[in-house]
């Protein structure tokens, strides 16, 4: 490097390099650093060797069991889902951390990849875990952070920048991690669906950890659609993967053609923010495919009166999934 100060982006690169071990047997842990999963305490509650859950007994934000967690899951895809699994191993994680993406800007422009530095730098129990997402298990670091970003009074936030789950796959297996959820607990009737249920608060959050698992298990459904993926198999279902995309391509034209009084398009205040914060068109649809099935299995009537193309679209293709599980499961 010629002894030169480094810019910003250079040193971003270099921080990306370091990421990416050349060691493989240290990818593994590289990818549960990277997806703020490295230590989930609690035993591993395991199915038959193919689905393992963990850390939810241990969710600050809801009283849940892994035991509730790993019924719910085979309860709404179905046994015969399962049993068709491509993957190994399934590994759902509650993982006791809040993650933050900040906005694009922050990776892209020198100054503001500069005002990243020092904020990663200002707060000790803040962790870089990618280029552009970070973590911490603290909620005040978490508040302080998201403040910043989004240029707001601690109070203010409307936390736009917190990931609430992700999906990710290595070694055959495929991770399902669900993260702090503390703002969206507290203010759960945010989300209409669960709103107009005539039920206690508690459940709704059972309700919206549940659904958040099974939303992002319906991205692996979704990513079968693309053409590149080689990753993700496509015995799932017992159709051509050419069918899939078939199937999929109709879904946007309902997701084009069908609007409720509820909100200006897509079936949920989630995707429509993912909209707004810049997310590319394909990725709207796969949400709101996803965020679609998340409802169908909560409160699947509030899909039926609002949204009916959508829930016919569901029983049609997806017959073996089952409407309003996690509702019925949480006593609802
Ligand atoms: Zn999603």
């Amino acid at each position: 490097m010629n002894g030169e100060k480094l810019t910003p982006q250079e040193i971003s690169k270099i921080e990306i390099r370091e990421l990416a071990p050349e060691k493989p047997e240290k990818i593994e842990e590289d990818f549960k650093r990277r997806m703020g999963i490295e230590n989930i305490e609690g035993k591993e509650l395991n199915y038959k060797d193919k689905i393992f859950v963990k850390g939810f007994d241990k969710a600050m934000e809801v009283n849940i069991s892994n035991e509730v967690v790993l019924n719910n899951f085979i309860g709404c895809f179905g046994k015969e889902l399962i049993r068709n699994l491509g993957h190994d191993k399934i590994k759902i994680q509650k993982a006791n951390n809040f993650i933050i993406e900040p906005p694009l800007e922050y990776i892209e422009e020198p100054r503001k990849i500069d005002e990243l530095h020092k904020i990663v730098k200002r707060f000790k129990d803040l962790r870089r875990i990618s280029a552009n997402i970070l973590a911490t298990s603290n909620k005040i670091t978490y508040e302080k952070v998201e403040a910043i970003l989004e240029g707001k009074e601690r109070d203010q936030i409307k936390h736009i920048c917190k990931r609430r789950a992700t999906g990710g796959r290595i070694n055959g297996q495929l991770f399902l991690v669900i993260y702090n959820f503390d703002p969206e607990a507290k203010n759960i009737d945010q989300f209409d669906y669960l709103k107009e249920l005539n039920i206690d608060d508690e459940k709704k959050r059972k309700i919206y950890l549940l659904s958040t698992i099974a939303h992002e298990f319906a991205h692996e459904l979704e990513a079968l659609t693309t053409k590149e993926n080689t990753e993700t198999p496509s015995q799932y279902l017992d159709i051509s993967q050419e069918e899939i995309i078939r199937i999929m391509d109709e879904y946007a034209t309902i997701v084009d053609s069908e609007f409720s009084s509820k909100r200006e398009k897509f079936v949920s205040d989630y995707v429509l923010g993912r909209e707004r914060a810049g997310n590319i068109k394909s990725s709207l649809y796969g949400d709101d495919f996803t965020e679609t099935l998340r409802i169908y299995f909560s409160n699947a009537n509030y899909l039926n009166k609002n949204y009916p193309k959508r829930y016919a679209f569901i029983k049609k293709y997806f017959p073996l999934f089952n409407e309003n599980f996690i509702l019925k499961n949480v006593g609802g």
